[in-house]
């Protein structure tokens, strides 16, 4: 679909980039069981509430709430939920973005292609992120006889996670 509801710079996509590498985070919420579908959130906290201001007004989305005071220092928090929104801002920021943090956006996005509004909760893994597919479940048979069927795109992520978290502490 064409942009055709924001004209930003690249200057603007930039500063934007810059910003919510440093600050910001795509997050996940999981699916209560009146919503079929995870939701991808963008989120940046800060004290700066003109600085929300000003993301807010050079990518011409998202809403600011607040100020909140849970940990330690008054803030406040920008969000996009819209779901073609979140699209769109992930898409025009993605050259700009390290690796670590495009990673995570190219999930989200690919998520995004893999599960048109819509679909029901029951086409997807247990976690809401994945669309069974035979390549993206591995079934077996524990000794009891009981089928299991593991997401095979969640366990990888999983191991990752421990991967990182080890080499972290190492
Ligand atoms: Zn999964």
């Amino acid at each position: 679909m064409a942009n055709q509801d924001f004209h930003w710079t690249p200057e603007d996509l930039a500063w934007a980039a810059g910003l919510f590498e440093g600050e910001g985070c795509i997050a996940l919420s999981r699916p209560a069981a009146t919503r079929p579908q995870v939701q991808w959130n963008l989120v940046l906290a800060s004290t700066d509430l003109d600085v929300l201001e000003r993301l807010q007004t050079v990518v011409g989305m998202g809403q600011i709430s607040g100020p909140r005071d849970r940990g330690h220092k008054l803030h406040w928090v920008w969000c996009v939920s819209r779901r073609e929104h979140v699209r769109l801002l992930l898409e025009a920021m993605l050259p700009w973005l390290g690796s670590r943090r495009r990673a995570r956006a190219e999930e989200c996005l690919a998520f995004f292609e893999a599960n048109p509004p819509g679909m029901h909760r029951s086409s997807l893994c247990k976690a809401g992120l994945h669309v069974r597919t035979e390549e993206n479940v591995r079934v077996s048979v524990d000794e009891q006889g009981r089928v299991r069927r593991r997401c095979i795109p969640c366990a990888q992520a999983s191991s990752r996670r421990y991967y990182e978290k080890t080499r972290e502490v190492a």
